[in-house]
Order: structure tokens, then C-alpha cells, then sequence
């Protein structure tokens, strides 16, 4: 039965409670995509699990495969808790907004390395980063949809096609419109090019750089945009961010 055991590196997207001493982690590991996994006794004191099996952390898991949904984890050694994010409120907070985004955009057992390293990345980033730390996660839901082969439409007019300057966000086109055919409310051409700059690769020089985006206009676009496409609100940005 050794196959039965098998070990991987995953990302915990959150946890909760199971019984009275048990918790069920919900893991994005990097050979299996999304899971879940029984963490036996970790709400007990003496639980060597309970310090390392926590939302955000990368761990080593050696886990035993169930014949049901749920597996159970038998080791788990922290790789890396990004201690820095810990200590930042904002930091935090972005952090729980993307994982509770890939929690609800990624089914169980979904297996994407891009997404796991999407992720493994952005956690790194944040942990290391000094500035523009709340641009981090509306970069990351642009990002992910366009894993998801969902990318907003940045190039042309989704209504008329063409390669005019773009005026107003429209979510269920997942784009933007020109001028004459918008329906939406207006967005301004800078948080427009923060977008096409997300998207077309050069994220970092967007990260490291003194914009003068309004942060909130783009946290609202994508936080639209990501929660137009998974049908659910993302509840831990709600809660900490000051929106609207
Ligand atoms: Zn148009």
C-alpha cells in the first residue's frame, strides 16, 4: 500500500474545524492542485502541527490518500511561514483575499502548477515587498484570470472591435469599451494602463514603481472583475479594506 503515501509541497488556503481536536486543511499543492487533508489532534496544545499547518504557509506534506474526497496528513515540515506578512496588517490582508480567491476559483483536486506557482510567487512578493503593497492583490486577480483563460480584453473595444482609447470597465465582457460604446462608469486612463502594464508582463516594474495609480480604482476593478467571474464575493478583502 506504500502509494498510499505520497508527498508534496502545498500552499494552505485555509482551515477548519473538524470534531473536537481535528481540522481539515484546504491545500494547493504543487503535483496535485487543490485538496483537502485531515490534520489529526492539531487543536490539542501538544499538536507539532498546530504552529506550521496555517493559512498561507508553504509546507512539505507527507500525506496518506483515503479512498473518500479528504486525505490525512501524516508530516508537515514549514518551508517557509513568510514571517514578514504576519507582521503587516495590509500585507495580511492581501494575503487572505488571494487565497481565499484561489480557494473559490480552483475546484478540488484541480491541478495547475502555474497557479501554484502564481501563488508561491505572489506570497513571496509580498513578504518581501515595501510599497504599492495594496496593488498586490488586484495584480494577482488580473493574473489568475488570464490563467484561467479568462484575461480581461485590453487591446480593442469589446463592443466594436476596435483599437480605440478605451473609456469604461465592462465586467460581463470581461473588458473595456471606447468612448462611444461604453455603458459603464468611466476609468481613468492611468489605472487603465496599470491593468494593460499587469498584463503584459512587466508586473514588477508596476509593483516597483512611484505611480500615482488610485489604488482604489484599481482594487475595485479587479475586485469586480474576479467576483463577477467566480459568482461569490471575496469576503476577507470586504471586511479589511476600506472600500467605496
Ligand atoms: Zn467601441
Amino acid at each position: 500500500m506504500a502509494d498510499r503515501y505520497f508527498k508534496t509541497q502545498g500552499i494552505v488556503l485555509r482551515t477548519y474545524k473538524l470534531g473536537e481536536a481535528d481540522k481539515i486543511a484546504v491545500i494547493y499543492t504543487r503535483d496535485y492542485g487543490k485538496l483537502r487533508a485531515v490534520v489529526k489532534g492539531i487543536r490539542k496544545p501538544t499538536s507539532k502541527f498546530g504552529a506550521i499547518v496555517e493559512p498561507g504557509a508553504l509546507i512539505d506534506f507527507y500525506l496518506y490518500r483515503t479512498s473518500g474526497d479528504l486525505q490525512k496528513v501524516i508530516q508537515a515540515v514549514s518551508l517557509d511561514r513568510f514571517k514578514d506578512i504576519k507582521t503587516d496588517l495590509d500585507k495580511l490582508n492581501e494575503t487572505f483575499a488571494i487565497l481565499e480567491t484561489v480557494d473559490k476559483g480552483c475546484e478540488d483536486q484541480s491541478s495547475s502548477e502555474e497557479i501554484f506557482n502564481m501563488l508561491h510567487n505572489v506570497l513571496k512578493w509580498l513578504d518581501g515587498c515595501d510599497k504599492n503593497v495594496r496593488l498586490v492583490f488586484p495584480s494577482f486577480c488580473f493574473k489568475f484570470l488570464e490563467a484561467e483563460g479568462t484575461g480581461l480584453i485590453v487591446d480593442q473595444c469589446v463592443f466594436c472591435n476596435q483599437n480605440k482609447e478605451l473609456a469604461a470597465f465592462e465586467v460581463r465582457e470581461y473588458g473595456f469599451s471606447c468612448g462611444s460604446c461604453k455603458k459603464s462608469r468611466k476609468i481613468s486612463q492611468t489605472t487603465i494602463s496599470a491593468v494593460k502594464q499587469v498584463l503584459n508582463g512587466s508586473l514588477r516594474s508596476l509593483l516597483e514603481s512611484d505611480s500615482n495609480l488610485d489604488t482604489k480604482e484599481f482594487e475595485t476593478l479587479a475586485l469586480e472583475a474576479m467576483e463577477f467571474h467566480l459568482g461569490a464575493q471575496i469576503k476577507s478583502f470586504k471586511k479589511s479594506a476600506t472600500l467605496l
